[in-house]
């Protein structure tokens, strides 16, 4: 029989989002724990009243926001429905069939999938053994195919960050017809070493055309549900990623309530403080227990436990608290509330320590 759809797809991985469990703490999404804030509330309410019109389908008010916030002309910047949906149409816009997408593995889940279902070929390039970027090896693996490589910085799920001065040399010395993709979802959760630049990749795209810098609302700003993130680019590029854009994709809740939290960015960039304090006690925590932790610049750390990181997150549902498998690799703990976060030290230090 003639298969009604594409037979390839069979051979795609789907993506397994984070469990919820009643009553269990959800560390495994790594989202915000607090809930919006009234101003941004009362802005997704005053959107409901209007969800019979279709939203505004080239997100200009949020861009506007977003330019006067980056200071830089609103044509360099385009919005979409999480940058999930972003990450995608830069593999549509730079990938005919067979044509190639280098990134770092583990990494972001999306990546091969988002090829795959363009029917682009997926190259990933083994991490370090220190669970980060391997630049040179990523540079060579570029072919005359290669049309797209992402860098996921902080790389989830493994927290690892690349310094400014490595991701400079390397932007310089990819060709400037591969578009580089900065996926910086983790970037609110970064901090300076003393003495040391942020990799921070908006300024670093300044004057490379080929350099696109994805962003997003789910994470440091809250707005996980709403679906919404940015990309900031060429404008040439933006042009392209407008052309495979799903029409109204980015709802109007989401656009009133990202223009909101612009607006309070001050109170919500504060929180992140608080998270990077606990990652650091978590952390520390880990370390004391004799767990292998790297270093982490996001709102979770790694833990490589190979072959037991099924068992361990398996028994933590146990002690109530959902955590991230990625089977015969690690599992990736997100930061939560202090008390969230005791309860995860305490199977951690406990039973876990025993499978572990
Ligand atoms: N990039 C990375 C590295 C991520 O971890 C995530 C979320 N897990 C995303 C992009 C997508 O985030 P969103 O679609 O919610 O903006």
């Amino acid at each position: 029989m003639t298969p009604r759809t594409r037979p390839d797809l069979a051979s795609i991985p789907a993506y397994v989002p984070g469990r919820t469990v009643p009553n269990a703490v959800k560390l495994a999404s790594n989202e915000t724990t607090l809930g919006p804030l009234p101003s941004v509330r009362d802005a997704i309410l005053e959107a409901a009243a209007t969800v019979n019109r279709y939203p505004d389908n080239g997100s200009t008010e949020l861009i506007g926001a977003l330019a006067a916030r980056l200071d830089m002309s609103a044509d360099r910047i385009a919005a979409g429905c999480g940058s999930v949906s972003l990450c995608q149409e830069l593999v549509q816009i730079t990938c005919n069939d067979g044509d190639e997408v280098i990134y770092s593995w583990r990494s972001f889940e999306a990546y091969p999938v988002v090829c795959a279902v363009a029917g682009a070929t997926a190259v990933p390039v083994p991490n370090t053994p220190d669970h980060g970027h391997d630049l040179k090896a990523m540079l060579a693996a570029i072919t005359d195919r290669t049309r797209l490589i992402f860098v996921c910085n902080p790389n989830n799920p493994t927290g690892s960050c690349l310094g400014k001065d490595e991701l400079e040399l390397f932007l310089d010395a990819v060709p400037d017809h591969i578009v580089v993709a900065l996926d910086e979802a983790y970037f609110e959760y970064m901090r300076n070493a003393p003495g040391e630049d942020l990799a921070d990749g908006i300024a670093l795209a300044e004057g490379r055309r080929n350099v696109v810098v994805l962003r997003t609302f789910s994470k440091a700003y809250g707005l996980a549900g709403l679906r919404v993130g940015y990309a900031v680019a060429d404008p040439e590029i933006i042009v392209a990623m407008s052309k495979v854009h799903t029409t109204f994709s980015v709802n109007s809740l989401a656009q009133k309530a990202a223009i909101a939290s612009l607006g309070a960015a001050g109170e919500l960039l504060a929180r992140t403080d608080g998270v990077v304090a606990e990652r650091e006690r978590v952390r520390g925590a880990l370390l004391e227990a004799g767990y292998s932790v790297p270093p982490s610049q996001a709102n979770f750390v790694w833990l490589p436990l190979g072959e037991k990181s099924a068992a361990f997150t398996a028994a933590a549902v146990d002690a109530g608290v959902i955590l991230r498998n990625f089977t015969g690799e690690g599992t990736r703990i997100s930061i939560g509330d202090p008390h969230e976060n005791d309860l995860f030290l305490a199977y951690a230090t406990g039973a876990g320590r025993e499978i572990a």
